[in-house]
């Protein structure tokens, strides 16, 4: 249940207090330009303390609860069976119905044991989406990523409540053209990252599931975000209207059989593992623990976030602890989407996405019109998000852009972090960036990195729009920061 306004306005409302504050710096605009110009256009070079609002990640930045914070304290630090560890089993095994955690430092340390029990050469692991660190480990066991999503997934504008999902013909089709002895696991992400923070529904997995009987293969849950999917299990899929978020985990837990997780964002702290009800899986993964995370009752991670995960999950069952995100975004997106302002839909997890090429549709792709509005942004309002299109793909052999999908600017909004206040804020700033959009340009690389460029490559504006856009800004605002 949310809280109703009287006024009849949907306002998402903070169900928790701030007791502690980090204070933050906003630049005047021409210092913004100057920071953007040093950062070489790539949001990923600037100083935090030159940022606002910082939008680039939900990762390892969610805001903790003072029950968090006051376990940390108590936490027990012995190498070898840690009191600390223990509560963290036992909350683990009350939440997901499974007897065995491997702890390790982050969710791709996860994906490293996974991929290197489970993936052979010329195996295939079917998925709704991939994630950037999932593709990397299974291909460097030399398996293939292949994925199976609906038709929906790729829609940037959309009603469909779960753009998640698995499109289950496609799945038996490929099971039945490779061999089901090839897939070592099919993988179900919840609240696909790439797509947006789209969730999957229940009935979905279910689906998956039988096929994953039927054919004899595991089912690997990747629940990174499977606080943002229980939300919207819950607020979109009828059967589970009535149902605590605690008793929908138990159902998409008794589902798979192996469940991993990056605890930067599931639990609000930061840190990550693998569950299991198999025994012998367990024991094939665990000395991959011991050789790459550390002791089994610790795997890389401090006492101190093992405490805080354990609270932090306990948490996670309280659905006023988890709508937050959602509803930050829904109210975000939607009133972008008022002032006209093209944005993915419908609103999903984990942040606002902007779609760049039709908010700039006279810049080309291999301009980057995602990077250069990531850059506008920053320097109309000093909140940084992350590019997510072509400057983030790397070049074919010959040099060529490999032109992106999707020119996206993520928004993240890391959970309980931000007020209202402060969304409206950036609102205003990207729907005036929207009404001079004309004044941006393109971006070109002026140093670009052969791997992964767009993490340290530097650019440069195409024109003097930078400079044009702070003077519009002044004229537009006159002496505000
Ligand atoms: C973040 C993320 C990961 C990787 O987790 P890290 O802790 O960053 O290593 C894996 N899968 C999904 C869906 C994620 O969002």
């Amino acid at each position: 249940m949310t809280v109703k306004f009287y006024s009849g306005e949907k306002i998402p409302l903070e169900m928790h207090k701030v007791r502690i504050i980090q204070k933050l710096n906003l630049l005047p605009v021409e210092e913004r330009l100057k920071a953007m110009k040093e950062a070489g256009f790539n949001t990923f070079l600037l100083q935090n303390k030159d940022v606002f609002l910082d939008m680039l990640t939900d990762s390892g930045v969610n805001a903790m609860s003072d029950r968090q914070q006051a376990a940390m304290l108590e936490a027990d630090d012995s190498y070898a069976g840690s009191a600390s560890f223990t509560r963290l089993e036992k909350t683990i095994q009350e939440i997901f119905r499974k007897k065995y955690f491997l702890p390790a430092h982050q969710g791709r340390a996860c994906e490293n044991i996974l991929s290197t029990t489970f993936v052979r050469p010329g195996t295939y692991v079917p998925m709704n989406y991939h994630f950037t660190t999932t593709h990397a480990h299974i291909t460097k066991n030399g398996g293939k990523v292949v994925e199976v999503f609906t038709d929906e997934a790729l829609k940037l504008n959309s009603d469909h409540p779960f753009k998640g999902n698995i499109d289950i013909k496609k799945l038996i089709n490929l099971i039945q053209e490779v061999g089901a002895e090839n897939i070592p696991f099919v993988r179900m992400e919840a609240g696909t990252n790439l797509i947006g923070g789209q969730p999957f529904s229940l009935e979905n997995l279910r689906e998956v599931r039988k096929v994953c009987d039927e054919y004899g293969i595991k089912l690997v849950l990747d629940a990174s975000l499977l606080q943002d999917n229980l939300y919207f299990i819950k607020q979109r899929e009828d059967e589970c209207q009535n149902m605590t978020i605690r008793e929908i985990t138990w159902q998409i837990s008794d589902l798979c059989d192996i469940i991993y997780f990056s605890a930067r964002k599931l639990g609000f702290a930061r840190g990550g593992g693998i569950i299991t009800d198999s025994e012998e899986d367990m024991r094939a993964m665990r000395e991959y623990v011991t050789l790459y995370e550390g002791f089994l009752t610790y795997g890389g991670m401090s006492v101190r976030e093992i405490e805080a995960i354990a609270i932090g999950l306990e948490e996670t069952m309280d659905e006023e602890m988890i709508n937050q995100g959602p509803l930050f975004i829904e109210y975000m997106t939607n009133e972008l989407l008022k002032k006209g302002v093209p944005v993915v839909t419908p609103p999903g997890g984990l942040g606002c996405h902007i779609n760049a090429m039709e908010f700039l549709p006279h810049v080309p792709q291999h301009e980057y019109p995602a990077g250069a509005l990531a850059a506008a942004i920053y320097i109309a309002s000093g909140v940084r998000g992350m590019e997510r299109g072509t400057m983030s793909e790397a070049r074919d052999e010959n040099g060529v852009e490999n032109l992106a999908n999707m020119e996206l600017v993520r928004l993240a909004v890391p959970r309980r972090v931000f007020t209202l206040s402060q969304i409206q804020y950036v609102i205003d700033r990207v729907s005036w960036l929207y009404e001079n959009r004309h004044i941006i340009e393109g971006l070109k690389y002026v140093d670009e990195p052969k791997v992964l460029r767009f993490f340290v490559g530097k650019l440069d504006a195409l024109s003097d729009w930078p400079e044009r856009l702070v003077e519009k800004f002044r004229a537009d605002f006159g002496d505000s920061l």
